[in-house]
């Protein structure tokens, strides 16, 4: 049985962009006669807007996209990420890091490293693997390396993660060399989306994950995460996105229109056309039904 799911962060409305990402999950799944979820992902308090899940969930119910059983709220699924966290720190595989984002920019540069991406963004450099050295604990690490962990740790497999994407084709991505050992608890104690995203699509027993192509470079760090935590790996595909006129991504933090709840069969016309479809439909039950039988993943041409 195929399950699918739609997993936002509340942090604006559903906009053109995001509602593609919700409609292609949709029709991959209704189109297998398979099961639809969503889940919300209120894991990130500072980024998130209130009231936007509300209103997600009544874009996409005023869209007639309404999922199998009720949402689910990674907020409420804290207990989860700890158990998966304890595992792999009993195991060897995740460490506390105490260092800040100051602290690896330092220590890239003290090794010689340009620092050429958003602090943020730096590929860590593993400095608290052997220990703290002192500092206290911020966050949690994932240990990403070919070398085993502890004796008692699975057998490790190697760094670089190949998997296939049903749109873009063969992927494959060296993680360590990506972004190292990646964090799994944040410094200001919030869980990081890479393991709850991870453990709560291995729970709701999710088949294909189906979303926005700006999230495919995660996807590597999740199949790695789901090794180590001995889960199985869903089906992917990523969809086209959508681009401002300059060609930057539509998003809601760039503040990207809302997805207009009086004309919902204007709004599903156009996800659809930019996923390939263009089925005639007077109702919105009569336009789902067409793009249903029109749904095929072959349309969507990589992007140049
Ligand atoms: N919550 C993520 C977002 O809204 C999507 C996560 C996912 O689909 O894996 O960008």
């Amino acid at each position: 049985m195929v399950i699918g799911r739609f997993a936002p962060s509340p942090t604006g409305p559903l906009h053109a962009g995001s509602l593609v990402a919700a409609l292609a999950s949709w029709l991959d799944a209704r189109a297998a006669g398979g099961r639809w979820l969503v889940r919300i992902e209120d894991v990130d308090p500072p980024r998130e807007m209130k009231g936007a899940a509300e209103l997600i969930l009544q874009q996409l119910d005023r869209c007639g996209l309404r999922p199998d059983e009720p949402p689910l709220y990674q907020s409420t699924r804290g207990d989860h990420y700890q158990a998966a966290l304890d595992r792999l720190v009993e195991q060897g595989w995740a460490y506390p890091c105490g260092c800040s984002r100051s602290d690896v920019a330092a220590a890239l540069t003290a090794r010689g490293e340009a620092i050429a991406r958003p602090v943020g963004e730096l590929v860590y450099p593993n400095t608290c693997r052997g220990g703290l050295g002192g500092k206290p604990a911020r966050s949690f690490r994932l240990r990403v390396a070919p070398t085993p962990g502890p004796t008692s740790g699975p057998a490790c497999d190697p760094v670089p993660v190949a998997w296939h994407d049903r749109r873009l084709g063969p992927q494959c991505q060296d993680v360590a060399a990506f972004v190292g050992d990646f964090v799994l608890r944040r410094a200001d104690g919030f869980w990081a989306y890479q393991l709850a995203v991870v453990v709560d699509d291995a729970a709701q027993g999710i088949t294909d994950v189906v979303r926005g192509e700006d999230l495919a470079d995660n996807t590597a760090r999740q199949i790695f995460l789901q090794r180590r935590l001995g889960l199985a790996t869903p089906r992917y595909l990523h969809t086209p996105l959508v681009r401002n006129p300059d060609g930057s991504k539509l998003s809601k933090q760039t503040g990207a229109a809302a997805v207009d709840l009086a004309d919902p069969l204007a709004a599903l016309r156009s996800a659809g056309a930019r996923l390939g479809i263009d089925v005639p439909g007077t109702t919105l039950a009569e336009w789902l039904e067409r793009a249903t039988a029109a749904w095929r993943v072959q349309w969507l041409a990589p992007m140049a």
